[in-house]
């Protein structure tokens, strides 16, 4: 009989890549993981650059209400108490986010959750029979026109480069809205941040586990097919099939990072800029993710752009067009009896970190199941 070197070969050392290769390599299967990157830990990878960890591809904060989940995660990291409160910037004024009763009293001077809730009904009554199908109507219907407009509509505009009417409601429902005196950004019940960073909890997560970094799995499709008996792949779907049914759009990102002379340049790990007159959307000051006492910070302007080849895609667009062009290559997949796809890019999904490990988890439950194991 023919044997392969490896059970699993997993494409990918982000999250899902990573979680199913510890719990398969716990239940007894030999595993290799590749990623094309010169690093693990896919876009939650952290550099300590001069005693602070920098989040390279964007500021990570992990929340979950999953305990399953958030008991995994401590397996391979501590985490810290940081709760994150961002602050928009409009103009010259700052607010408090997530939308809640600092942010009402500091748009109208109301006190009380009773005069936000009167505010917030004078400004959306006149939504109230719209069935949202958009990101702007469900906006307007949600918190009315003064946020929308000071909040929202600017932001939105430059992190996805289209007009939020082009754009799913869903994506501005992630927000927390509250009559409440609360800037926690989520609801969850556990929050935190790994102390040391991320790529040391990677770190912990992989240990033992053969991985090839600088690797490309499509480069070299035959090799590693050959390789293993299965495949787990986490890249870009349309990419795995060579864009055969046509590209599906990706929003990029560019970080400029900059080391300053200085304490504490903003005073919060993540301030927003919500007007148009900088085309960043976000500053990020990463020491105060641990709450660092450096004499010296580093911060990144986080610049929104579109996928092009090279560029890493961060976030899926899942509008029409592409939700359709995600289904055709989604059909192609569920064909495959030897591999399996997962996490943001194989799923084209607007994933976090908890819903990336709980979908890993489901995937090996369901091969454990299989197998007997
Ligand atoms: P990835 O982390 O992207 O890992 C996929 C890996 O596959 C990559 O390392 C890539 O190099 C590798 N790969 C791809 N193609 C190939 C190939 N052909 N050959 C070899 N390797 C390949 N989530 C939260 O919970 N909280 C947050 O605060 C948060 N903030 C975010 C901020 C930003 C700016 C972004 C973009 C995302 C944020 N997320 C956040 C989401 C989080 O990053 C993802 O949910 C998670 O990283 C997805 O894990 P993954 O394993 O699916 O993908
Ligand atoms: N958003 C906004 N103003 C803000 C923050 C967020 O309009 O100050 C909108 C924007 O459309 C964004 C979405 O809410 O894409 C989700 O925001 P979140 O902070 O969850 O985005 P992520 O951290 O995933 O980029």
């Amino acid at each position: 009989m023919d044997m392969k070197k490896y059970d699993f070969l997993i494409v990918g050392a982000g999250f899902f890549g990573a979680v199913c290769a510890r719990i398969l390599t716990d239940s007894g299967y030999n595993c290799l993981v590749i990623d094309k990157r010169k690093h693990i830990a896919g876009n939650c990878y952290t550099e300590n650059i001069n005693g602070i960890n920098v989040h390279k591809y964007g500021a990570h904060i992990f929340h979950t209400n999953d305990e399953k989940i958030w008991n995994f995660v401590n397996k391979y990291a501590e985490f810290n108490r940081y709760t994150n409160s961002p602050i928009a910037k409009y103009k010259d004024q700052i607010y408090n986010l997530p939308f809640n009763m600092n942010t009402f009293h500091q748009l109208w001077n109301v006190k009380t959750p009773k005069e936000a809730i009167e505010k917030i009904e004078e400004q959306t009554i006149k939504y109230k029979n719209i069935t949202p199908t958009n990101l702007e109507e469900q906006a307007l219907k949600l918190v009315g026109d003064d946020i929308y407009e000071k909040l929202i509509k600017s932001y939105t505009k430059k992190q996805w480069g289209r007009d939020p009417k082009q754009l799913p409601p869903f994506i501005i429902k992630r927000l927390p809205f509250r009559f409440t005196f609360d800037n926690n950004y989520f609801n969850d019940k556990y929050q935190g941040i790994p102390i040391g960073g991320y790529t040391k909890l990677f770190e912990n997560l992989l240990k033992n586990i053969e991985i090839n970094l600088n690797t490309d799995f499509i480069k070299n499709k035959d090799h590693y097919i050959g390789l293993a008996e299965k495949i787990i792949y986490t890249g870009a779907i349309d990419e795995f099939y060579d864009y055969e049914f046509g590209k599906l759009e990706y929003r990029s990102l560019m970080f400029v990072e900059e080391k300053i002379n200085i304490e504490n340049f903003q005073g919060n790990a993540v301030v927003n800029y919500t007007d148009d007159s900088e085309r960043y959307t976000r500053i990020i000051e990463h020491k105060h993710f641990e709450f660092g006492q450096q004499k010296h910070t580093v911060i990144s302007k986080e610049y929104p752009k579109e996928w092009e080849e090279n560029d890493t895609p961060y976030y899926p667009i899942n509008d029409e067009k592409n939700n359709t062009l995600f289904k055709m290559y989604k059909l192609k997949a569920d064909q495959e009896t030897n591999i399996m796809f997962g996490g943001r890019l194989s799923e084209y999904r607007y994933y976090d970190m908890h819903q990336v490990i709980g979908s890993a988890f489901t995937l090996c439950n369901k091969i454990l199941k299989h197998d007997n194991r």
